[in-house]
């Protein structure tokens, strides 16, 4: 499943455990996500929101860091 990020406030959906706070069931995709789903954190829409890519062993976190 995959990871959301808020690209205001960086709260982190992930599909998997949903959003429960919302009303949110665990192991909603986004995309099933109502579209006046709001981000919990600052309130902004889905368009918002970034896919987090989630590749298993391919974490570069030494490219991340630079500025
Ligand atoms: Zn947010």
């Amino acid at each position: 499943m995959a990871r959301w990020v808020c690209s205001v406030c960086d709260y982190e959906y992930t599909e998997e455990a949903g959003d429960p706070a919302t009303g949110i069931p665990p192991g909603t995709p986004f995309e099933d996500l109502p579209d006046d789903w709001r981000c919990p954190g600052c309130s902004v829409g889905k368009e918002a929101f970034v896919r987090a890519s989630e590749e298993e062993g391919e974490v570069r976190t030494d490219e991340e860091d630079y500025l």
